[in-house]
């Protein structure tokens, strides 16, 4: 920690390389600050770690005083569109707000349509109810968990206005397979990337692959702030005018407003921040990944861990495998101080809210066997970039024996 609190306060100091001699953990001495507790999320030991150059990103912002579209959040919206090597990047106020403006921009309403997946954060179908259309839910497929290309031509009628897949745990949707149905119906595609920012899919930058594609940046997120931010990535020079406007009541020009908008800016303070962490983000992927190869290599004799396509990668922004006694394993690991959670127990056509539309579609329990299935199986464990060998192999020994209890009482 220290080490690291040194090198890192040099200007233009490197980074401690990626799993050194000491071990990966060792070297941000995870095991020294964090004794007897484990976080699902460690953005304490990621703040101990980036503290001088998050707090003199947020200083400047403090001094300059220029709080709401500052000149850190364009700097931001630079870096970011060329990270994933799209020609425009709006940011706004979360992930949400991004998948919002996204539908609002495509002018997706009322007696509209868009393809979704049942299996994922509630946000994704509310804003699409939220502007007045309907989520026509298609099941996932089971080996990545996402929206599955096969059911999507079935779900099409003339009122599809969209295709929404959602990039789920940080692994791209199979979006070639999406796009060209997309293309032959002419609908637009959203890639809900909220968890993907980082990941790969045939070499192109998630979030990068569609019409629009749609981030966040909560602060458990792969790239996370300290709050709520998200962005939007188009390639389409309209689409970037209309969501700009719209993120900003529909201004055209200072007091002009030519549409109807919202107040979904990102704070600049927010974007001084993540400008601070992107500087890292790289190794912190590549840390993510080798905190998840380890798990792999521990548990996949025991559980059913996360499949990774051959043409892609993930962000890893959870680490989650399947188990048969979820609830036993759970209980287990809470037990040994070990913090976990599910990524999501309940698909959105079963949500209380949704219970009218799924009457009106006819969907009920069994609709969609695979999102079913995996919303009782799966279990998502620690996952972060601070994650220490020592941890990896700790929670990896208590889910083999939560597993081999579970087993010998069922
Ligand atoms: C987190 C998340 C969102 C919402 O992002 P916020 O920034 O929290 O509004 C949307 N979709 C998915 C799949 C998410 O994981």
């Amino acid at each position: 920690m220290l080490k690291f609190q040194s090198l890192d306060g040099e200007p233009g100091g490197k980074v401690l390389p990626v799993g050194g001699k000491a071990g990966w953990g060792v070297a941000f001495g995870w095991m020294r600050d964090n004794k007897g507790t484990m976080e699902f999320c460690d953005l304490k030991a990621q703040y101990r770690r980036l503290k001088a150059r998050v707090d003199a990103r947020m200083q400047a912002v403090l001094e300059h005083g220029r709080f709401i579209l500052g000149p850190e959040v364009r700097e931001l919206e630079e870096k970011l569109a060329a990270r994933v090597g799209a020609r425009h990047c709006l940011t706004c106020a979360s992930g949400t707000d991004a998948l919002l403006l996204a539908l609002m921009a495509l002018g997706v309403g009322p007696g509209d349509e868009v393809v979704t997946t049942p299996f994922t954060f509630f946000a994704t179908g509310e804003m699409i109810t939220l502007v007045g259309a309907r989520p026509v839910f298609v099941d996932i497929e089971p080996a990545a968990y996402n929206l599955d290309p096969a059911g999507i031509e079935a779900a099409i009628t003339p009122r599809t206005k969209a295709i929404l897949p959602v990039s789920l745990y940080g692994q791209p949707a199979e979006m070639d397979a999406i796009n060209s149905i997309a293309a032959k119906h002419r609908l637009a595609v959203i890639e809900d990337a909220a968890q993907s920012f980082g990941a790969l899919y045939k070499g192109r930058g998630s979030g990068n692959l569609s019409t629009i594609g749609c981030t966040s940046f909560f602060p458990s997120k792969p790239l996370g702030c300290y709050g709520d931010g998200g962005a939007l990535f188009t390639n389409d020079d309209g689409l970037a005018r209309a969501m700009a406007e719209l993120r900003n009541h529909g201004q055209a020009e200072r007091y002009l407003h030519t549409r109807i908008g919202i107040n979904g800016r990102l704070d600049t303070m927010q974007a001084a921040v993540l400008l601070a962490k992107l500087e890292v983000f790289d190794e912190e992927l590549a840390q993510r990944q080798k905190a998840a190869g380890a798990y792999t290599a521990r548990l996949q004799d025991a559980v059913r861990t996360p499949m990774v396509l051959a043409d892609r990668t993930s962000a890893w922004a959870q680490y989650t495998i399947e188990v048969d006694e979820r609830a036993e394993v759970e209980k287990a690991l809470a037990a040994a101080g070990i913090p976990t959670a599910v990524h999501y127990p309940t698909p959105l056509h079963l949500q209380p809210v949704y219970a009218e539309l799924s009457r009106e579609m006819g969907w009920k329990r069994g609709s969609f066997p695979v999102a079913e299935r995996a919303a009782e199986r799966v279990l998502s464990l620690p996952m972060h970039p601070y994650l220490t060998a020592e941890q990896v192999e700790a929670v990896s020994e208590a889910v083999r024996s939560a597993v081999g209890m579970a087993v010998n009482r069922g």
